[in-house]
């Protein structure tokens, strides 16, 4: 990709300009945190070298609504040649344009130059950048927002874009003219419903219609930058409504179509009087708590995915089944999550989820060997709270997850699964060869010890021995 990177003198600040007029703080004073002092004293070091330095995007935003900002950045007029003169231990960031990156105390501050983007003709990343104004560089960010700048010596916010109403009234808005910005980066159609969900604010109509008519530019992104604002977006308290907007801009169409297929997916009514199964689903995801760990959010989406292809009706009664629905969603998970380039991990642990979803119906009826390894999986904390709220959002019986949680304060006093009595290195000593039968005679061994009939190493090797001499 051809780069080129023009140089324009900055604009020193104006005092009449209106914009730069001192706007009151509002009710942020409580932050002082060491990643701000930071984050002061180089943006000091840059004016003390004759250079603006604001502070901008997401830090100001944040400050603003009185939330600890989670990292600054920093945006001034010196260049990044001049920057790394300043800051002589600093990393200039390949992948972005102009950006380097400086440490002190621990905290890395991004420390970008004014600029313009220049043209974005593979609706992904700009093919140049242009050094320039403040007003120019608040101009390319996404939302109004997101482009205020704070002057970091007095908490002065500037505001070219409209920014500072938008956030009090609690409104997202794409800075300049929104089709125009959703055709130049399809990513920002993501960031838009990210950024409202976050903040609860509401996306402005023309904003809005523009998401929805630019919806397919996401198929330009790679699946890996989708997936990191997906899993932002379904990790959120609000991801209930976030679901909602992701149906209803369209924009889910374009990376998990699956999903669709769930609106309107009728279920019988005994069992979910709430509707159907994208309803479930919606109800599911708002009832997890607000920190739920990616995997179970996943797996809550995923857990009926399968039950649109499953769907079969009774011909006497017209009774509605989903027979199968989890093996065959287990199977929908792996794909949907290897298309979207989860990691491994991820994929395994939320389809096992999704594959064993069912089996909280037969917990009670369950062998104890059978319910201990059952509960030793290490996604089964998980499990619980999806079966929780699988429960809680249809027919609201809890009793088998209340028969589980019994069960693990009953066998809190031991290991789930203890150290095996005897291991394949015994079987070798007896004589065995390694082979199919080793596993049996193990599993055999394992579960006499987990049901409580076997718990001594001698009569499990006795017991072994006498096998081997009736020639088992
Ligand atoms: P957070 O980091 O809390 O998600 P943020 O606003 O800091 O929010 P970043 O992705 O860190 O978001 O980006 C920093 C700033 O860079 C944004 O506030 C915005 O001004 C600008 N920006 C980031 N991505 C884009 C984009 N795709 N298009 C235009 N401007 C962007
Ligand atoms: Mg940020």
């Amino acid at each position: 990709m051809p780069t080129t990177l023009t140089h324009r003198p900055s604009l020193s600040p104006d005092p009449t300009n209106p914009v730069l007029a001192p706007t009151r703080p509002l009710a942020y004073d409580h932050i002082v945190t060491d990643a701000r002092q930071t984050a002061i004293a180089m943006a000091r070091r840059l004016r003390d070298a004759g250079h603006l330095a604001y502070f901008a995007g997401g830090c100001v935003r944040d400050r603003l609504l009185g939330k600890d900002p989670k990292d600054y950045d920093i945006a001034t007029s010196a260049t990044p040649a001049e920057v790394l003169r300043i800051f002589p231990g600093a990393n200039e960031v390949g992948a972005h344009f102009g950006v380097v990156i400086a440490k002190s105390h621990g905290h890395a501050v991004e420390i970008a130059t004014f600029r313009t983007d220049g043209s974005y003709r593979d609706g992904r990343r700009p093919e140049s950048v242009t050094y320039s104004s403040p007003e120019d560089d608040a101009r390319r960010r996404d939302f109004t927002i997101n482009g205020l700048f704070e002057d970091p010596e007095n908490g002065d916010v500037i505001d070219y874009v409209g920014g500072r109403s938008d956030l009090e009234a609690g409104i997202l808005r794409a800075i300049g003219t929104p089709a125009e910005r959703f055709a130049e980066d399809s990513l920002r159609l993501l960031r838009a419903l990210r950024f409202a969900v976050t903040l609860d604010f509401e996306i402005e109509p023309a904003t809005w219609s523009a998401i929805t008519d630019h919806a397919d530019g996401l198929r330009r992104i790679a699946a890996e930058r989708i997936r990191d604002e997906f899993s932002r977006i379904i990790t959120l308290p609000a991801r209930a409504r976030a679901l909602e907007m992701l149906v209803r801009s369209g924009l889910i169409h374009h990376f998990l179509p699956e999903i669709m297929a769930l609106i309107g997916c009728e279920q019988p009514p005994e069992w979910h009087p709430e509707g159907d199964v994208f309803i479930h689903t919606k109800i599911m995801l708002a009832m997890l708590p607000a920190e739920a760990p990616l995997e179970l959010c996943l797996a809550v989406l995923l857990h009926d995915i399968a039950k649109p292809p499953t769907q079969t009706r009774d011909a006497d009664t017209g009774r509605i089944r989903f027979n199968g629905h989890e093996a065959l969603g287990a199977t929908m998970t792996r794909d949907i999550l290897n298309r979207l380039r989860y990691p491994n991990q991820v994929i395994d642990d939320v389809s096992f989820m999704v594959s064993r979803h069912m089996q909280f119906m037969n917990v009670r009826h369950m062998r104890v060997a059978t319910l201990k390894r059952f509960m030793a999986a290490s996604t089964f904390p998980l499990e619980l709270e999806l079966h929780r709220v699988d429960c809680a959002s249809s027919n609201g019986c809890l009793d088998n997850l209340d028969f589980v949680l019994a069960k693990r304060t009953e066998f809190a006093s031991a290991p789930l699964i203890p150290t095996p009595l005897v291991t394949g290195r015994d079987l070798i000593e007896l004589g065995l060869t390694p082979g199919p039968r080793f596993r049996e005679l193990l599993d055999f061994l394992q579960t006499e010890q987990l049901e409580g009939r076997m718990n001594h190493r001698e009569s499990a090797l006795a017991w072994i021995k006498n096998q081997l001499s009736e020639g088992h």
